[in-house]
């Protein structure tokens, strides 16, 4: 019993060689474009999301050195934890996330404690 194989691009049924994944050039092409234009979508995503996160964080730090916000209401302006761009750990073990120029500590007590690093130019 043979089992049907189907383009992954058309999902039209396979015929010929045991490893074909699709009946033709165009349609091999059309499923690899869609990989990256997949691809492109998440990394343009993520790109946002990140610029976004440092606005947040900039706006929340303004003018000042340090300042303790609290941390709902970053997430209720959209930020998120997951994405930064670095980390700096210090002698007492402490745990910055940076995204960016602009880092954060997590407090106890549901706070972040907001500082910008200072660039060398
Ligand atoms: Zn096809």
């Amino acid at each position: 019993m043979i089992e049907e194989r189907f383009c992954l691009a058309c999902e039209k049924v396979l015929r010929g060689r045991i490893d074909k994944r699709f009946c033709d050039s165009d349609c091999r092409n059309l499923y690899n474009n869609q990989l990256h234009v997949q691809a492109n979508n998440y990394v343009r995503k993520v790109d946002r999301d990140l610029k976004k996160n440092r606005r947040i964080l900039k706006q929340s730090l303004g003018e000042e050195k340090m300042v303790k916000v609290n941390k709902d209401k970053l997430l209720a302006k959209g930020f998120r934890t997951d994405l930064f761009t670095g980390q700096l750990v210090t002698a007492k073990g402490q745990v910055y996330f940076f995204v960016y120029e602009y880092g954060y500590l997590p407090l106890e007590g549901n706070l972040f404690l907001l500082v910008k690093q200072r660039i060398a130019d």
